[in-house]
């Protein structure tokens, strides 16, 4: 009887099992953040009354980067959010972002493989959050969009990508307005 018990222990299927309420997220850098990861649980437990079932806590991190607010990683039971993002749009991350994410995974663990915004994910949002199951959101991005810098030619402003901005200073290149082929200068 203790030999099968050792063994059940030291066996890989039992250290594969993840209790539902162990929290594996990195420790929060802001306040936002910790705001978020309160808001995940409490999404969860606002799901397990409702469909009356646990569900596996996700991995939660603020990693991502770009112009995407959340990713959800279906078979690692993972979210990723953007910590300049939510930074701007704490409120926005709350009402919208993390309930959005959620049902992603939600809708993983209840019905498979499934469209990632089909039926399922959008029943989960009305259901669940009652929430428009809207795929698009209304964050401020602007910190995150290439910054840009002010050239002018005769016909008006233009905006050129750091890049470009660069090869200008470094004598690489010159560009030229297609319309008026003036050489675009710095906008003083
Ligand atoms: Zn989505
Ligand atoms: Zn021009």
């Amino acid at each position: 009887m203790y030999q099968r018990i050792r063994t059940m222990i030291k066996g890989k299927a039992s250290a594969q099992v993840i209790p539902p309420h162990v929290n594996r997220s990195a420790p929060p850098k802001t306040d936002n953040q910790a705001h978020i990861l309160r808001s995940v649980e409490s999404c969860y437990r606002l799901a397990e009354q409702q469909l009356n079932r646990s569900f596996p806590r996700p991995e939660v991190n603020f990693k991502l980067r770009g112009k995407s607010a959340g990713t959800a990683h279906l078979q690692l039971n993972k979210l990723r959010f953007n910590a300049t993002l939510l930074e701007e749009n704490a409120a926005e991350f709350v009402a919208q972002v993390v309930p959005h994410e959620i049902c992603h995974l939600l809708a993983y663990q209840l019905y498979g493989r499934v469209k990632p915004h089909g039926k399922e994910w959008q029943s989960l949002m009305i259901k669940l959050y009652q929430l428009r199951p809207s795929t698009t959101h209304n964050l401020d991005i602007s910190s995150v969009e290439g910054k840009t810098y002010g050239y002018r030619c005769d016909c008006g402003p233009v905006n050129l990508s750091v890049r470009r901005h660069n090869k200008i200073l470094r004598q690489q290149t010159q560009y030229r307005c297609r319309r008026c082929s003036q050489t675009l200068t710095l906008a003083g």
